[in-house]
């Protein structure tokens, strides 16, 4: 089915798609100050709807935006939306939650006065990948946020003997210097797009991100898992989004009796992984079979991955929050 003839939820009304458009006054355009979940329509059931809101409105929590709808609202909202697209299997939904519309431009939260807008975008997407097939990723340079961080600063140091003048760096501070948290799902994408961007210019299909401190986090759009002499391995959660199919696939590999460690995990343990897929809403479970250059495994799509997507895809069949009047 083609996009063409969608109907938007934008702040409150149902708008066609070339009427659907935000405020260039909203916080969205002036900072990127938004938080979003992309959510997946299955068999008339919306899977995983109430992880995807309470993960929503934390974000806006943490954010501190005000005058926000309640979830009630935004659930009759993505009905509504659903109900008039028509959309019972198979869709997308983009749901952002910007900290609303400005009195004048510029930074400052005072400047939202009019409450949140709250942007609902279904769309047909085809799936991102053909997961009986892997995906090539590569290691990006442009590091994920960490919720702390130390400042450092530079000294002048000169050398009585020689009289020569060195900077020297890496004084830390004290302090707790906060940024932006992973576990926030905002649309301040910017890095992740930087990380993309390294991917695309690589011919990879996505790029891995690493943590302040080296290790894997994630990629720049999904989380990751290796499996490596039948272990089932993923990044703690420290520096990654906490995805919602991460937690799914984690709960997974516990039921089906395998071993899993959550922890850190240094690339060298990506490369010489037996297997290794990546999880997100919209490409589910997709199996890897090369990063940087690196064959993982055999390059097929592993035992392991293969039983669990079977066994997400059950999941999907089943689980879910029915979208009302649809039979
Ligand atoms: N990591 C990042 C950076 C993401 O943007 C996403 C998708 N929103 C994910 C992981 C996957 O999260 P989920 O499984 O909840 O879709």
């Amino acid at each position: 089915p083609s996009n063409e003839k969608i109907l938007v939820w934008v702040g409150d009304e149902i708008l066609t798609r070339d009427m659907a458009t935000v405020s260039v006054f909203d916080s969205v355009v002036q900072g990127g100050d938004s938080v979003w979940e992309g959510l997946r329509i299955y068999k008339g059931k919306v899977f995983k709807l109430e992880e995807h809101l309470d993960r929503l409105f934390d974000s806006a929590k943490a954010l501190a935006f005000n005058n926000v709808p309640t979830q009630d609202e935004v659930k009759e909202a993505i009905f509504k939306t659903l109900i008039m697209n028509g959309m019972f299997d198979n869709a997308h939904i983009r749901l952002s939650l910007t900290r609303g519309k400005k009195v004048t431009s510029g930074m400052s939260p005072g400047f939202n006065l009019y409450g949140c807008t709250l942007i609902v975008l279904a769309e047909w997407k085809p799936p991102v990948y053909d997961n009986t097939k892997g995906i090539t990723l590569v290691t990006a340079t442009t590091r994920r946020n960490s919720p702390n961080v130390r400042h450092t600063s530079s000294t002048k140091y000169v050398c009585p003997l020689c009289n020569v003048s060195y900077l020297i760096s890496d004084f830390s501070c004290s302090r707790p210097c906060q940024n932006l948290d992973s576990k926030i799902h905002h649309n301040n994408l910017l890095n992740n797009i930087l990380a993309k961007i390294e991917g695309n210019n690589a011919n990879a299909d996505d790029a891995i991100m690493l943590d302040k401190d080296g290790y894997v986090s994630e990629t720049n759009a999904t989380n990751i898992f290796l499996v490596k002499k039948g272990i089932v391995m993923t990044p703690h959660a420290d520096y990654c989004l906490p995805g919602i199919t991460r937690a799914t696939v984690m709960d997974l590999v516990k039921k089906e009796n395998l071993v899993l460690e959550e922890r850190r995990i240094s690339l060298s343990e990506f490369h010489t992984a037996d297997e290794v897929w990546t999880t997100g809403t919209m490409g589910e479970l997709s199996p890897v079979t090369k990063i940087d250059g690196r064959v993982v495994g055999d390059g097929t799509v592993g035992p392991v991955t293969r039983r669990l997507q079977n066994s997400f895809q059950k999941l999907t069949e089943g689980l879910g929050v029915p979208i009302p009047d649809y039979h």
